[in-house]
């Protein structure tokens, strides 16, 4: 029998073990759920893959608390290279759970996909993990690492345990499953992550509030002077424009379609997408700066008073090749220079999150470039996705020499993160294909 009649034999296990893995309600934030839901969601994950192979898989403790699931595969052969498989069991909350049109936490088969929360995000994966290993029984021609974290989606404590902790997790290849295809069947590794760093930025101009009547026309005013500087980040086309930082880079991999991004984002009619470039350039290979928060009176309970201060949250995304501290020291100096009548700014910087950009050129990416074209039947192409994996750099800068590979289940119907969240089986059991496709070709390749 071939792999994927292997596969597609498997496929009757992962509906039932998928529901059982999302019926556990693995949200890590003790404040919703209780811990030891999530405490069950890592048994679960620690016994399926000692049953393929793992006899060693155990649960360490991470700086947070939270367990993430670890384990080894030897392969006889003293040669062979080593691959770490990714994946996380903690899911996102259900959020508000009347916006569901099946219960969150039942797996429920509605046209052809699989609802449920973390379906997709990350249990569907965890599940194609297991399908290829089950498929490849004891012929998995590498050693084998895992690492499936429980607390991905709130502290990622599992960044600050792997630089200490180096040798328990070094690959030759490591595959990041926690990404998705541009749409269903059509397969796809993502290799461009954009840089975070968020600036808070106050405006002050006068002591105290003042009469609007009494005062207003001569005296500065703080949320008039801060609105005046915020409108200056983009230019009518909604281009980003910070001096100093690259608005003009292209996008080489595979287009994203506007119709495609103005479904997904769900642009209402008679609204334009933003920027000069292409939706991939603004997305993937642009910086874009949000405004995500102000402080200033609210509507309701506002006084008709001169507001003497105020402040907003700036959100900046930077693409690979530009430092996000070096992008918000321009963002803050613009600031800066744009502030009318001498007002007081005062900036802030956060914690930046770098961008991240794979290395494409290796014998880990030919093999999953030819594994995924088998798997799907259709050539792989290489997407950017605007987000950030902190892990991701951790991992690059752990083990420089290891290749990233970015890919799974979590296309964009899969609708992760929000209400209403699925996973298409066909995908689970074409990335399972994938994987497994992959483990025998990167063997002959390194051979
Ligand atoms: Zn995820």
């Amino acid at each position: 029998m071939d792999l994927r009649e292997r596969i597609a034999g498997l496929m009757g296990r992962v509906r039932p073990e998928l529901a059982e893995l999302v019926a556990i309600r693995s949200v890590a934030d003790p404040r919703q759920f209780p811990p030891e839901e999530c405490a069950r969601a890592a048994r679960w994950v620690r016994d399926a893959f000692a049953a393929v192979g793992f006899s060693d898989a155990w649960l360490a403790e991470m700086p947070d608390g939270s367990q993430a699931v670890l384990g080894s595969r030897q392969c006889p052969d003293p040669d062979a290279a080593t691959v770490l498989l990714y994946a996380h069991y903690d899911v996102q909350p259900p959020l508000n759970e009347a916006d569901w049109r099946t219960p969150p936490f039942e797996l429920t088969e509605v046209a052809g996909r699989w609802y449920g929360r973390g379906s997709a995000d990350c249990k569907g994966n965890i599940l194609a993990h297991l399908t290829a290993l089950r498929a490849l029984g004891d012929e998995v021609p590498v050693n084998l690492k895992l690492v499936v974290e429980g607390s991905e989606e709130t502290t990622g404590a599992l960044e600050g345990f792997v630089p200490g902790h180096a040798d328990l997790l070094r690959a030759d290849a490591i595959l990041v499953c926690d990404a998705g295809n541009a749409a269903v069947g059509q397969p796809a590794v993502t290799v461009s992550l954009r840089g975070v760093v968020d600036v808070i930025v106050g405006v002050e101009a006068l002591a105290s509030e003042l009469h609007s009547g009494l005062f207003g026309g001569a005296a500065p005013d703080a949320l008039a002077a801060l609105v005046a500087m915020l409108a200056t980040l983009r230019d009518a086309r909604g281009n980003t424009t910070i001096p100093g930082l690259d608005n003009t880079q292209v996008w080489q991999g595979a287009p994203y379609l506007p119709e495609t991004f103005r479904a997904d984002a769900g642009v209402l009619e008679g609204v334009s997408l933003l920027g000069d470039g292409t939706v991939s350039d603004m997305v993937w290979s642009r910086p874009a700066v949000t405004i995500v928060g102000i402080d200033c009176p609210p509507v309701v309970g506002s006084a008709p008073a001169i507001t003497p201060r105020a402040s907003a949250r700036l959100n900046l995304r930077v693409p690979p090749g530009t430092q996000p501290d070096k992008a918000a020291e321009a963002l803050v100096s613009h600031l800066r220079a744009v502030a009318p009548w001498g007002v007081h700014v005062k900036a802030d910087i956060e914690a930046p999150g770098s961008a991240f950009q794979a290395r494409t050129g290796g014998p880990a990416y030919q093999a999953i470039a030819a594994a995924m074209h088998e798997a799907y039947g259709r050539p792989m192409v290489m997407l950017g996705d605007g987000g950030s994996i902190p892990l991701c750099n951790v991992f690059a800068d752990t083990y420089p020499d290891a290749e990233l590979i970015l890919m799974g289940v979590e296309e964009p119907l899969a609708l992760i993160h929000s209400p209403n969240e699925s996973v298409d089986p066909s995908e689970i059991a074409a990335m399972a294909l994938t994987e497994a496709l992959f483990l025998q070709r990167y063997a002959a390749a390194r051979r």
